[in-house]
């Protein structure tokens, strides 16, 4: 995890420089509200040798939840910009798990306050894992509270926590009972509603909203949104895919200038940007191709310097003298 928020660090530098070619995602929603299949390529320029290129295909299927199978399943391809070879096949359920908590991690450390230790997570499937671990390396977490609609869920979620991280999670009743005092919230549900609400959440609190991903669904409520500075991973995308955004902005709660700042421009300036401690900010996730690329190559780098993979022959060599 700490090694991907490093990746996320610098490829947001990148797209916040214009250095990536990144098209909006194309989201196909399966016949009976099933789930979606969404095809995601980026480019991160560099060098014809640093080049890198990766599509990601992915299946979300919100039901798999409690069944043996992940709520992504697909595979990300990563392409070196030299020939054009193809590099690698990697596991895009790793590898979205891992990618999302990492940017909202480096989402926390950008904008949460220093002395945020009081965690409530909403959703306990496979990002609230992974964020519970992003959070931990992201401020130093004193207390978690996890709220799921599912008692049987939370459980589960507290014992793997217990087990794996070596935190006590607290179950809590609702969601407002999780949130309520909290000064980072990860709301990381397949809701379409709102899942919270302003009033419940404390001053000074941090929210990472990554649940909702596409334009007519949501996890906060449009009080939330109006009441927070907002950042967002990219602007091109929160127009066009953030329900947490546009619901908000339909009513005429906000405008489009609501929107304070991308993650990477945060970085790129160096985090010089003032917080009162009663501000409430909101980092609303989308999750981007190039985070996908950009993870895919450390994965990649690792391999080759450990041996571990499998080697395939997928052809694309020529063979010279044939
Ligand atoms: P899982 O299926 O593993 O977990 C989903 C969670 O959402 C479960 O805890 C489930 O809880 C809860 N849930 C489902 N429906 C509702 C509802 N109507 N109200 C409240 N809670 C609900 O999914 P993931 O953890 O993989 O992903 C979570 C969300 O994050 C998804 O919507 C996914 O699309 C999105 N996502 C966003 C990414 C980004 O980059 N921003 C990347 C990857 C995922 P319960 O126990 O109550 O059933």
């Amino acid at each position: 995890m700490s090694v991907c928020m490093d990746a996320m660090v610098d490829v947001f530098r990148t797209l916040a420089r214009g250095e990536a070619l990144l098209p909006l995602r194309q989201v196909l929603h399966l016949p009976g509200g099933k789930g979606a299949f969404a095809v995601m390529p980026a480019v991160l320029a560099g060098s014809t040798q640093t080049t890198a290129l990766g599509v990601k295909a992915i299946t979300v299927m919100p039901d798999n939840h409690g069944t043996p199978y992940d709520s992504h399943q697909g595979a990300v391809l990563l392409f070196e910009g030299g020939h054009g070879s193809l590099q690698a096949i990697l596991d895009a359920s790793a590898l979205t798990a891992i990618r999302t908590a990492a940017v909202s991690g480096v989402a926390t450390r950008a904008l949460a306050r220093e002395d945020a230790g009081d965690l409530a997570i909403l959703g306990t499937g496979v990002q609230a894992e992974t964020h519970l671990e992003a959070m931990l390396l992201a401020r130093r977490v004193r207390r978690v509270r996890a709220w799921s609609r599912d008692a049987a869920h939370v459980g589960a979620f507290a014992d793997r926590s217990a087990r794996r991280h070596g935190v006590a999670v607290e179950p809590a009743a609702s969601a407002r009972e999780a949130v309520a005092g909290a000064d980072i919230v990860c709301t990381v549900t397949s809701a379409h509603e709102p899942i919270v609400e302003a009033e419940w959440i404390a001053p000074g609190a941090h929210v990472n909203a990554v649940g909702a991903s596409v334009r007519t669904a949501r996890e906060l409520d449009s009080a939330t949104v109006a009441r927070a500075r907002l950042f967002v991973d990219r602007r091109e995308s929160a127009l066009a895919e953030a329900g947490d955004f546009l619901i908000p902005r339909a009513e005429g709660r906000i405008g489009d200038e609501h929107i304070e700042a991308e993650l990477g421009e945060l970085l790129l300036s160096g985090l010089r940007r003032p917080r009162s401690p009663a501000d409430l900010t909101v980092f609303k996730s989308l999750g981007l191709a190039v985070e996908d690329v950009a993870a895919a190559r450390v994965v990649h780098a690792r391999a080759l310097a450990t041996g571990t993979g499998t080697w395939v022959e997928l052809g694309g060599e020529r063979g010279l003298g044939r």
